[in-house]
C-alpha cells in the first residue's frame, strides 16, 4: 500500500478571540489517497472550511494550528517556507472556494486570469498561455469564445467551471473544494459535479471535497467524514456511512436533506437544543439526542472506534457492536 498523499494527523486548530478561544477544529485526523475522492460533511460552523484552509496553509490571523500535523506527498506542509508554500499552493494542491465571483477578478477577462496562471508559474508566452486556456476552458464544457468575457457576463454556473478549470490549470495532485456549488440552483450544480467528477476520472487527481449536502457528498466521494462541533464522528466508505450511519449525529444528517434521486422524504431538522449542547458541553455536543444508554457521552467524548474494517465511529463503547473493538491508533486506520 502506497503512502497517502495527504495525511492529517490529530490537528487542532483555535480562533483567539477574546479571553477565551474558539477550538473551531478538535484532534481530527484522515488521509487521502492518491486519486481518491474524500468528502468532509456536517452542518455550517463544524469546522470544514478551517481545515480546508489549514490544508492549504491559507489560515489567517486570528487562526492558530494548536496542535497536530498535515502532511502531503510525506512533507510537512505546517514546516513549509515561503518559497515551499509557493511551489505547494496551485501546483500541487490548489483550492476552489464557495463563491466564484469572489474567486475572479472583476476587471480582467476569463482570458487573462486563466493566461496568468501559465506564464506566471509556468513561463508560458502568451500565445502559449492562450492555447492552453482555451484547451482548459473546453475541458469545463465553456466555448473558447469566452476567454474575451468579463466575469459579470458569464452566468454563476459558468463562472464557478470557470474557477474549476483554474483551480486544475496547474495540475495539481489535490484539488480542495469548499462547497463548489452551494451558491447555485439545483440543475446547474448538477452539471458541475458531473463535470468535476469527469475531470477527476481523466486526470486522476485526489479531491478533498467538502459539502453539507449529503446526496451530492455521496455521489462524487468514495469515503468521507463526517464532522460535529469540530470533530470528526465517523469516517468510512462513502456509500456505506451514507446507506448504514452508525453515529446517531450522521443518522440526523442524512434525515436533513432531501435525496436526489426516488421518492420525496420528510425533512428532519436538528434540534435547536442539540446545537446549544454542542457549544457548551464537556463531552460530546450530541449527546442530548442519544437514546439514555449513551448517557456517558455527557462527560467522556467516546473516541473513534473501527465498527468495521474501515469504518470509524466516535460511539461509546457499549453502544458499538461488541467491547473487541479497538480504539484509533491516531489515524493509521484511517487510511485505506
Ligand atoms: P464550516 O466551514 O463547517 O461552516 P468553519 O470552519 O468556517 O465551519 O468555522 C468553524 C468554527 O470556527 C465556527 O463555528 C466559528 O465559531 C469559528 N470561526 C471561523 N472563522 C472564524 C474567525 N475568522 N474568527 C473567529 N472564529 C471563527
Ligand atoms: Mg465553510
Amino acid at each position: 500500500m502506497s503512502a497517502p498523499l495527504l495525511e492529517v494527523e490529530n490537528l487542532t486548530v483555535e480562533y483567539a478571540v477574546g479571553d477565551r478561544p474558539v477550538v473551531a477544529v478538535r484532534d481530527v485526523s484522515f488521509t487521502i489517497g492518491e486519486g481518491e475522492v474524500f468528502g468532509l460533511a456536517g452542518e455550517s460552523g463544524c469546522g470544514k472550511s478551517t481545515i480546508a484552509m489549514a490544508v492549504l496553509r491559507l489560515l489567517k490571523e486570528p487562526a492558530r494550528v494548536t496542535s497536530g500535523s498535515i502532511r502531503f506527498a510525506g512533507e510537512d506542509v505546517l514546516a513549509m517556507g515561503a518559497a515551499a508554500l509557493r511551489g505547494y499552493r496551485w501546483r500541487r494542491a490548489a483550492m476552489v472556494f464557495q463563491s466564484a465571483m469572489n474567486s475572479l477578478n472583476p476587471v480582467l477577462t476569463i482570458g487573462e486570469q486563466l493566461g496568468d496562471v501559465f506564464t506566471t508559474h509556468e513561463g508560458a508566452t502568451r500565445r502559449e498561455a492562450r492555447t492552453r486556456s482555451a484547451e482548459l476552458l473546453e475541458l469545463v464544457g465553456i466555448d473558447d469564445s469566452r476567454l474575451r468575457s468579463y466575469p459579470h457576463q458569464l452566468s454563476g454556473g459558468m463562472r464557478q467551471r470557470v474557477v474549476i478549470a483554474m483551480a486544475s490549470a496547474l495540475r495539481p495532485a489535490l484539488l480542495v473544494m469548499d462547497e463548489p456549488t452551494t451558491a447555485l440552483d439545483v440543475v446547474v450544480q448538477q452539471e458541475i459535479m458531473a463535470q468535476i467528477q469527469r475531470l477527476q476520472r481523466e486526470r486522476g487527481f485526489s479531491v478533498l471535497f467538502i459539502t453539507h449536502d449529503m446526496s451530492l457528498m455521496v455521489e462524487l466521494s468514495d469515503r468521507m467524514a463526517v464532522m460535529y462541533a469540530g470533530r470528526v464522528v465517523e469516517l468510512g466508505a462513502a456509500a456505506r456511512v451514507f446507506d448504514q450511519p452508525e453515529h446517531p449525529y450522521t443518522q440526523s444528517l442524512m434525515t436533513a436533506f432531501p435525496p436526489l434521486h426516488g421518492p420525496r422524504v420528510e425533512l428532519v431538522g436538528l434540534a435547536d437544543r442539540v446545537r446549544a449542547a454542542g457549544a457548551t458541553a464537556d463531552g460530546c455536543g450530541f449527546h442530548v439526542a442519544c437514546p439514555p444508554d449513551r448517557s456517558d457521552c455527557s462527560t467522556d467524548i467516546p473516541d473513534l472506534r473501527e465498527v468495521e474494517p474501515g469504518h470509524w465511529v466516535a460511539r461509546s463503547t457499549g453502544a458499538v457492536g461488541d467491547a473487541t473493538t479497538t480504539p484509533v491508533p491516531a489515524t493509521k486506520g484511517a487510511g485505506r
